[in-house]
């Protein structure tokens, strides 16, 4: 891989549901240098979310387009017919302003990004308290449909064994507690 201007990168990666994205956007509000790094997608914008600020929406023939490309850094058909991926442009544009770059991936993406980028990569794995917890978030956010929720659980649980692979383990069971956990943990890294 040939991206210019390496720098550094923090990696959240979590089932979805146990809060990753509720704490990336409390850490990106800290100012201390860190860019989130929107990703590309084939699906279609949920009700709120912008095009280029929560996912490029680049619908599935354009996402192919761009793998046939090799413009990502890393791809994944997350879940059947739902591809989400990081352009290279992306990280590219985040290190050439000097900042670090968050990502908010899957589990199987964010060790995928951490094997690319090694001892410049953080890699953080956001924890649930418990299943049945991930299951209340889950349908507490009010986003997926019955069908879609039973697929994410069932996701969940191959995703739950994974975490001991990552630089660490993230506990979210008190939201404020596992957010100040994070900027120290993140400030850490920066700093070493
Ligand atoms: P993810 O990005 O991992 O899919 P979200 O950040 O969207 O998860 O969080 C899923 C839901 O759980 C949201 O409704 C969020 O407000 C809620 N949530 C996040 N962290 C906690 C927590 N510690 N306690 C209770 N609810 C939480
Ligand atoms: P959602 O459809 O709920 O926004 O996201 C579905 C899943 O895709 C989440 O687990 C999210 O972290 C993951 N995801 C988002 N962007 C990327 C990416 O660029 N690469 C990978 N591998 N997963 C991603």
């Amino acid at each position: 891989m040939s991206l210019k201007n390496k720098g550094k990168c923090v990696i959240f990666s979590a089932p979805s549901g146990a809060g990753k994205t509720t704490i990336v956007h409390h850490l990106l509000k800290q100012n201390i240098g860190l860019e989130f790094s929107v990703s590309a997608c084939s699906r279609e914008p949920r009700p709120g979310e912008t095009d280029g600020r929560d996912y490029h929406f680049l619908g599935i023939d354009k996402f192919k387009e761009n793998i046939a490309n090799n413009e990502f850094v890393e791809w994944e058909e997350v879940y059947t017919n739902n591809f989400y991926g990081t352009l290279k442009a992306e990280m590219e544009r985040i290190w050439s302003e000097g900042k670090v770059v968050v990502f908010d991936v899957d589990v199987i993406g964010g060790l995928n990004l951490k094997k690319q980028f090694q001892d410049d990569a953080f890699a953080l794995f956001v924890q649930p308290p418990s299943y049945e917890e991930l299951e209340k978030r889950l349908r507490g956010r009010s986003t997926e449909t019955e069908e879609k929720i039973n697929q994410r659980m069932e996701k969940a649980r191959k995703e739950l064994a994974f975490a001991s692979e990552f630089d660490t383990v993230l506990i979210n069971d008190n939201l404020e507690e596992a957010c100040n956990k994070a900027k120290s943990l993140v400030t850490d890294f920066l700093t070493q």
